[in-house]
Parts: C-alpha cells; sequence; structure tokens
C-alpha cells in the first residue's frame, strides 16, 4: 500500500516538486575542478537559465542570472512582514561519478525490494542501504545506473521552485519576503565564493542541500586545506653519490610518521577530526603533498595544522640541503558561533519541521556546506533535508514523498516566519 504524505501540503506539492526535478535532473550540470571562470561548465548555465525563465513564470520579481551563474529572486511579503528569508540550493552536480546523460527512473510504491537498474549492473540492496529498506511505501527515484541521479542537490532545487510557486499561486497565506538563491560550483568548493550576500538582501537562510527527514543542520567543521612542499636536491643518477637529496623520499617520511592508528578520516568519528592527506605528486627534485585537516573546534583545528607543520619541518631539518614550505588556505569556518547570534533561524526551523510531523534532528555535518561560508560572511544559513541518499554514486536515489515533505517545510516555514515577531 502507498506510504501517505507527512501532510496534505505534502501530498499536494509531490507532482509538482517530481515534474520539476525530473526536469532538472536530465540537465548536465556537472562541475569539474580547477575552475578557470564561474561557472566552472556551462551546463549549469541551461538549467540556470531554465530556472530563470520558471521564476518568471512563476511570478517572482527581481530575477537576475548574474556574470558569475548566481540566479537571484524575491518573492515579495504579503502582509508587510518585516522580515526576508532565503532559501539556498546549488545547481551543479559532483564530479565523482558520471554526470551526463542522466534518465531518472521513478518506482511508484517501492515494495522494500533489490532494485536493479538497467545500466552498468547497479544494484540498490536495501539489505545494505537501511535508509532504503525504511522507505517501502514511498515513491523513489534512482538513475538508470551508469550515472549519478543529481538529488544532491536538484531535490532542494525542485523543493524551493515547487515551494515558491505554491505560495505564489496563495497569496492569501502571509509570508515574509522570500530570496530565492541557486549557485554554482558548490561541489568543488566554490559555490559560496562569489555569492552576493548584500543583493541577495536576506537575513538569514537555509540551503537545502542535506539527506534525511527531520535534519537540520547548523555546525559544520571547520577546514584548511594545508600544503606542503619539499624542495630536494636532483641530479643525475650517475652522478649522484652524495649529492642526490630526493624530494619524493622527504614527503615518504613526512607521511610515515603522522598518526595513522588516531586523526584519520577512517579512525575518527562524531565530534573527532582528523588530517587527511588526499594527494600527492612530484618528482625527486619537488614534491607536494595536499592535506585537509578538519574539526569542529578551531583551537583543536590549529593544533592539527601545527602538527603537519611541525613534523614537515622535522624531516626537513634532519637534511640540511632540502628546503620545505608549508602553506595554510582556510576554507570554512563552523558555522555554529555565526548562526548562535540568530537562534531565531534555528528555532522556527525547528517548529516549521515538527509542524509537518517529522521530528527535528540536530546533527554536526562531518563537512561544511556553502552555509558555512555564507554564515561567516553574515548571512546565517543552517541546512536543511531534501530527502536524497548515496550521494556523489550511481546508487545516489531519492524519496518523492521525502521531498514533498521538504518543500512542506518551505511553506510552512513562511508561514512561522510571517507570524514572528520584528527583531
Ligand atoms: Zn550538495
Amino acid at each position: 500500500m502507498p506510504s501517505a504524505y507527512t501532510s496534505e501540503l505534502a501530498g499536494e506539492l509531490a507532482a509538482d516538486v517530481l515534474d520539476r526535478f525530473l526536469r532538472y535532473a536530465r540537465v548536465d550540470t556537472q562541475s569539474v575542478r580547477d575552475r578557470t571562470g564561474s561557472p566552472s561548465t556551462p551546463g549549469q548555465l541551461d538549467l540556470l537559465r531554465m530556472l530563470v525563465g520558471e521564476l518568471q513564470e512563476i511570478g517572482l520579481s527581481d530575477v537576475v542570472l548574474d556574470d558569475n551563474g548566481y540566479v537571484y529572486a524575491t518573492l515579495p511579503a504579503t502582509d508587510g512582514s518585516p522580515h526576508s528569508v532565503g532559501f539556498i540550493a546549488h545547481v551543479d552536480v559532483s564530479p565523482d561519478a558520471p554526470g551526463a546523460g542522466v534518465e531518472p527512473i521513478v518506482h511508484r510504491d517501492y515494495d522494500g525490494s533489490r532494485v536493479e537498474l538497467p545500466r552498468g549492473g547497479t544494484v540498490l540492496d536495501p539489505a545494505d542501504m537501511p535508509v532504503l529498506a525504511g522507505k517501502v511505501g514511498h515513491d523513489i527515484v534512482t538513475s538508470s545506473g551508469d550515472t549519478l541521479l543529481g538529488a544532491d542537490d536538484k531535490a532542494g532545487v525542485a523543493e524551493i521552485m515547487a515551494a515558491v510557486a505554491y505560495l505564489a499561486a496563495h497569496p492569501e497565506l502571509p509570508r515574509p519576503t522570500l530570496k530565492v538563491g541557486f549557485t554554482p560550483d558548490e561541489e568543488i568548493g566554490e559555490g559560496a565564493t562569489l555569492f552576493d550576500v548584500a543583493r541577495f538582501g536576506a537575513a538569514c537562510a537555509y540551503t537545502l542541500d542535506g539527506s534525511q527527514p527531520g535534519e537540520i543542520q547548523d555546525e559544520t567543521f571547520s577546514g584548511t586545506e594545508v600544503v606542503v612542499t619539499y624542495q630536494g636536491v636532483d641530479i643525475h643518477t650517475g652522478w649522484a653519490t652524495g649529492k642526490l637529496v630526493n624530494a619524493i623520499r622527504l614527503a615518504g617520511r613526512l607521511l610515515a610518521r603522522l598518526p595513522s592508528d588516531r586523526l584519520t578520516p577512517e579512525t575518527t568519528s562524531d565530534r573527532e577530526g582528523f588530517i587527511h592527506p588526499y594527494d600527492i605528486s612530484g618528482d625527486a627534485g619537488r614534491a607536494e603533498i595536499r592535506f585537509i585537516a578538519r574539526d569542529f573546534d578551531d583551537g583543536l583545528l590549529a593544533e592539527h595544522i601545527a602538527l603537519i607543520r611541525r613534523v614537515a619541518e622535522e624531516v626537513a631539518a634532519e637534511e640540511p640541503r632540502s628546503r620545505v614550505s608549508v602553506e595554510e588556505r582556510p576554507q570554512y569556518p563552523n558555522m555554529r558561533r555565526f548562526v548562535d547570534e540568530f537562534p531565531q533561524v534555528v528555532d522556527v526551523a525547528e517548529r516549521a519541521i515538527r509542524a509537518e510531523g517529522i521530528e527535528p534532528v540536530k546533527e554536526p555535518i562531518r563537512g561544511g556546506t556553502d552555509g558555512s561560508v555564507l554564515s561567516s560572511k553574515g548571512l546565517p544559513t543552517p541546512n536543511l533535508f531534501t530527502g536524497g541518499h548515496e550521494y556523489h554514486s550511481v546508487r545516489e536515489w531519492a524519496s518523492v514523498h521525502d521531498m514533498a515533505s521538504a518543500a512542506a517545510v518551505v511553506v510552512r516555514l513562511a508561514g512561522l516566519w510571517a507570524e514572528e515577531p520584528a527583531a
């Protein structure tokens, strides 16, 4: 028997959310690393332009696609509410799995069995996927098996679009000024880089880029990239006696001396941070190791970075003819301290989720979101669920029922913000 929606409202929104999602998922919006412009790929502009047309059709005002590939739009308040609340999602999909030629498949009234997809031999097995096993009776969307689905984050895009379409069609429902923002290149860590917070004009915002119903995330890692470069002495091996200093060996020593039984992504969980070498390149003359360091606590993050630096310099000091440089590049801060200054933003979201009949789930994210950077830029932006799962893989799937719940939460957020007294 098909599952019930979390509310009548969600049931009303479901068809539109799905229709939009299927349309957006088919557009190839994969981003690429080491971009030379924004957005990194032209396919993202195809979807951004489509969204501009649809936002105008729905009746939003000030709809713009700016030079960097950001869409901004406004749905004015209905009753002079002083609040201005933003909703943000990213249009790009991950470079980590094939993203072209997505052909989504809708599996109505999921019966709890293994889902064999037609291409690539991809199987979604509820025995390995407890979350999927919990969605019996839901309508499920998957890819055809040889691409990702793009629920990350086109589910978020579709939910915001369906919610503002609903609100625009129901001017009798009180709402604050709603600001909509669609961003490029989130998956390569650049989603917030060129986001124009002043132009956006919201006092606070929500990204819809989470997963399981109820999720509200107001705490992320603080992240820094650390790049260690060893300069050795390269010389023809025939004349190398007593002269060669091999930079690759120095890099190897550094890696061997850093802890591997703790302080790594694979040995930590919950609130523990880590050091993670993720890229190494070079030759005997010069070797570069790129690390990410992560922690929820900025003091501990500084300790992780200091550890890399200390060991890197120790290794170099043992070989006086070598040189080492250690460069730190802050990536994003834990959003918590910024969101804490504006507790209303989380409080209203929790009430909106409860109003949809879902228990809020607050867990720190072991990663960053666009909201981490936006929060530090003065736009407190926690993250909400979307109903998508198994991101960045060909097994990616989403529940239509949960996507409808997310869209309904956006509609409820508008209603609750309209009731909020002025700050
Ligand atoms: Zn995402």
